[in-house]
């Protein structure tokens, strides 16, 4: 008996212990963890530069409110825009990727208001992507354009339009006098690992240099090094220029934090910053940006900066790709992402799974049987997101998990 409430249909498995790549359940059976909190614990479970960062700040102080200065937030904000962005912009602090995707979007309705459609109307559309995830609040659930997420909690909050993935002409076509951003993950984690084109990043782009909407980023899966590069869009499209970015998941290596970033861009002729928008009164939170939670962040920046993580990652996507490709598998149809955020599409009839389950949860159990946790991207997706800062000889062994696990299932 549960006194949760049942929104999550849970794996048969409670994790009590974790240290670099590796958690150990409640009858210490250990795993090599490549769900990582889903894109969460970037840095590996109980880094030292991270256990200090959380304990020497507990220890001196946890919490204060955002009517006082909070020095952690101004040295997090400012490594964000100088090192991690590095476009001039200020950042606001959020406790989750939901909430830092509302803030973006509430900052493009400011940005509808103050420059209105011709006929002096607030615009105040957002359009979002098929397969995208952007959340479970009111406000980015209606933003992510995936059924099954809003399912019995109609009427969404008005102010989205739909467009398929990767279709320049039906996004060109979706842009209307109400339009003020375009708002994407440059490669969809949940939605099944699908990347955007460069083609398609740069068409986005001068569509909004065109129509002068916002360019939003939802980097909260790929951001932070996670594709091998600090920011996602930077594995596709380098020299990308977004007017908002919105961050959570690896950003905290596991404690709960998250950002919106907002350029400080001239909107009009009298120079008015973008940024500049989100006024005294205009957004807050209660929690948010915590010295506690900057602590943490800045701990986990630090380190995937310092050690030069991304080159890490890139280093041991290559790995993975290599070696999966090597197989010619008759179970895997190919292998999607960048970095360490990886999706292999696996074919269905070669897995054959039984009735009432997915090719992709088929898997991910009997992975986890073997000692190896992933988590599934949609039904036929098995997603791979290691720490960064994961080994080559930790990368080798879930290789070798990986391909006795599909060899039994294969047989079956
Ligand atoms: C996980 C995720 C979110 C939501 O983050 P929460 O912290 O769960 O609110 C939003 N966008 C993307 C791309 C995500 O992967």
């Amino acid at each position: 008996m549960s006194y949760l409430l049942p929104t999550y249909g849970k794996f048969p498995l409670t994790v009590v212990r974790g240290e670099g790549s590796r958690v150990w359940d409640d009858g210490g059976k250990e795993y090599l963890d490549f769900c990582a909190g889903i894109a969460t614990c970037s840095i590996g479970h109980c880094h030292p530069a991270l256990t200090q960062a959380i304990s020497d700040q507990a220890n001196t102080l946890m919490h204060c409110s955002n009517l006082y200065h909070v020095p952690q937030q101004e040295k997090l904000a400012s490594l964000l825009v100088e090192d991690v962005v590095k476009t001039p912009g200020k950042v606001f602090f959020s406790n989750s990727g939901a909430e830092a995707n509302d803030g973006m979007i509430k900052t493009a309705r400011k940005f509808g208001h103050a420059k209105p459609a011709s006929n002096g109307d607030a615009r105040y559309e957002v359009i979002t992507f098929s397969m995208s995830f952007h959340g479970r609040t009111l406000g980015s659930m209606a933003a992510t354009a995936q059924k099954k997420i809003q399912v019995g909690f109609d009427p969404m909050l008005p102010g989205f339009k739909y467009v398929p993935f990767n279709d320049i002409d039906a996004l060109s076509a979706a842009i209307s006098d109400s339009t003020a951003g375009i708002m994407l993950e440059p490669i969809q984690g949940e939605g099944g690992v699908n990347e955007a084109t460069p083609e398609f990043l740069q068409h986005i782009a001068s569509l909004c240099k065109e129509h002068d909407l916002l360019l939003m980023l939802d980097e909260i899966q790929c951001g932070m090094g996670r594709t091998g590069t600090l920011n996602g869009w930077q594995s596709i499209c380098p020299d990308l220029q977004p007017d908002t970015i919105s961050w959570a998941k690896g950003m905290g290596g596991g404690f709960p934090i998250g950002a919106f970033f907002v350029s400080d861009r001239a909107i009009n002729h009298d120079g008015t910053e973008l940024s500049s928008l989100m006024d005294a009164g205009s957004h807050g939170s209660t929690y948010g940006g915590n010295p506690l939670a900057c602590a943490a962040a800045l701990g986990v920046l630090n380190t995937i900066i310092d050690n030069k993580l991304c080159e890490n990652v890139s280093c041991q996507s290559k790995r993975i790709q290599d070696e999966i490709t090597s197989w010619q598998h008759s179970t895997i149809n190919n292998i999607r992402g960048k970095g360490l955020l990886l999706g292999i599409g696996l074919n269905s009839d070669a897995l054959n799974p039984p009735e009432g389950t997915t090719p992709a949860l088929l898997l991910c159990l009997e992975l986890m049987e073997n000692g190896l946790l992933t988590v599934p991207a949609g039904p036929d997706t098995l997603r791979l997101l290691p720490p960064l800062n994961v080994s080559d000889s930790e990368i080798d062994e879930a290789m070798k998990i990986l391909k006795n696990t599909l060899d039994s299932l294969s047989k079956i």
